[in-house]
């Protein structure tokens, strides 16, 4: 079996892949976030490795599986921020994560100093840079900790901080170098990116970077003490989070296109070389194997499902299986939802994609007097789901399936939806842990057991269901999605013109 590994923002999660890519056994542990100042988002970095190594040892004994069935581990893990290592592999300070936001008046300052900044990393990472990037934190460290840079040895992420521990191995991947941001066509850092943000001389802090799918080192006798793991295991070196589970829902082929609706939804397409358009817009991710994929994030996934149940509907939320009865409630209206709109812009950031507007925000619209609570549940679902094919209007349309994952999957009313929306076929894989996925068939590629990840990924996947886009509903989605794109100008637009 392989062993997947998963360091997400709230929850470790681990699991095991039989030869075939099956599913056959995940543990999972809550951790919570430091308490820190507003828009700061610290972990306890050693409790990290702790929770790790309890979820790997709980795995292996409930699905009893003998340390040697391990054939080997791959890690993925939230991307970007800063793990910083001194010359005794010490954490000089709580790692800082992705969502991180203290650098955004670095970051304003500089972009008001060199106009144009943003737009010179994006032209060479092909993603607008967030402020929990390694570079803009690491550039925040250099003005207001700059003893943390100065003991530093080694700058790395979570799942690289993991993979240290389990191996003692020092190393990222293309997908963390070029989101750091650094070159998506070198899938490396870059020297430049680092002098754009003036931290061209801690650029050595950064790990070597290896392909994902490549062995990094093996399980040292102390990670095999605190994992049940046996020590010498092979560990691969893994990727980011979003790239490895795109390789665990099995979309590696070019033109494939993916959403992950989760607490966010991401929309994205597989491609063969690096895309830069469109434009200053969206997160371009390495996936290992070399692919890459475009991707436009609406911030609020399902979000809008949890805020809708609470705020319109708490009678549901107490009851049995709250998102069946939710769906079953809308499922009162019919498509188009007599005319009622929800922008799910439900996000105190407002929008990034299809265009970056901060002041956007939710809303419904057309209501009218005759409106039912079902049309306005009916209008949550569907406002995702224009949102969604906006976003992927703005990649360049979808020409294959979609490939859907994440919380949101679960619900065959909303899959279906985004099929008649889109108008493309949705395909749901079978299983639940696809980033422990993605970062196990890194690990059995790095062995040889398959000679790529092409052959991987086509190899395991295995479909769950697949809603195929009715042409019945197709006129009531149109004019719904008209009706969402008149909605959006307004939301993206008219508060521009008003003061704060
Ligand atoms: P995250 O992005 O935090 O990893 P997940 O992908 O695990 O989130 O999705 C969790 C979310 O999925 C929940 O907050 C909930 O809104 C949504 N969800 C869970 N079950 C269903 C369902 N049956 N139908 C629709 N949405 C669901």
């Amino acid at each position: 079996m392989y062993l997947g590994i998963d360091i997400g923002t709230s929850v470790i999660k681990a699991a095991l892949f039989d030869r075939k890519g099956h599913q056959k056994a995940e543990a999972s542990e809550r951790m919570s976030l430091l308490e820190a100042p507003i828009g700061w988002s610290e972990l306890d970095g050693e409790a990290t490795w702790e929770t790790a190594a309890r979820v790997i040892r709980s795995l292996l004994r409930d699905a009893a599986a003998a340390p040697s069935s391990i054939r080997s581990v791959g890690i993925t893990g939230v991307m970007v921020g800063v793990w910083a290592l001194d010359e005794n592999d010490r954490l000089l300070r709580p790692p800082i994560l992705w969502n991180d936001a203290r650098a955004r008046n670095l970051v304003d300052r500089l972009q008001a100093a060199k106009p144009g900044l943003i737009s010179a990393v994006f032209a060479h990472s092909g993603s607008v840079m967030q402020l929990g990037c390694t570079l803009p934190v690491m550039a925040w460290l250099a003005e207001h900790e700059p003893e943390v840079l100065a003991k530093a040895r080694h700058i790395l992420t979570a799942k690289d901080f993991i993979r240290f521990r389990l191996t003692g191995a020092i190393a990222t991947d293309e997908s963390e170098a070029a989101m750091a941001p650094g070159s998506a066509v070198t899938r490396d850092f870059h020297l430049e990116q680092a002098a754009l943000l003036g931290i061209e001389d801690h650029i050595r802090l950064l790990s070597p970077v290896a392909r994902g799918e490549t062995l990094a080192g093996a399980v040292t006798e102390a990670a095999a003490q605190a994992t049940g793991l046996k020590a010498g295991t092979p560990v691969a070196v893994g990727t980011g989070d979003t790239s490895a589970c795109v390789l665990g829902a099995g979309a590696h082929k070019p033109g494939q296109a993916v959403t992950v609706l989760g607490t966010t939804c991401l929309n994205g397409v597989i491609f063969d070389h690096a895309v830069y358009e469109p434009r200053d817009l969206g997160l371009l991710f390495i996936v290992p194997g070399k692919r890459w994929m475009k991707s436009m994030v609406n911030v609020a996934g399902t979000t809008v499902l949890d805020w809708a149940l609470e705020t319109l509907c708490p009678d549901i939320l107490a009851g049995e299986a709250p998102y069946e009865a939710l769906g079953a409630l809308a499922e009162q209206s019919p498509p188009g939802a007599n005319g009622v709109s929800f922008i799910p812009y439900l996000s105190a950031s407002g929008v990034i994609a299809p265009r970056i507007e901060p002041k956007a925000r939710a809303g419904f619209h057309g209501l009218a007097p005759h409106h039912r609570r079902a049309d306005m549940v009916r209008a949550v679902y569907e406002g995702l789901a224009y949102a969604i094919r906006d976003c992927f209007v703005a990649v360049g349309g979808v020409k294959s399936s979609i490939r859907l994952v994440g919380g949101g999957a679960r619900s065959p009313f909303w899959s279906q939806m985004i099929a008649d929306v889109t108008g493309a076929p949705v395909e749901v894989p079978e299983g639940t842990q696809f980033g422990a996925k993605g970062a196990a068939l890194c690990a059995a590629v790095a062995l040889g057991d398959y000679a790529s990840l092409d052959e991987a990924c086509e190899t395991t996947f295995a479909l769950k269901a697949r809603f195929a886009p009715s042409a019945e509903t197709r006129p009531a989605y149109d004019a719904g999605f008209a009706r969402f794109k008149a909605g959006s100008e307004a939301a993206l637009g008219a508060l521009r013109a008003v003061a704060d």
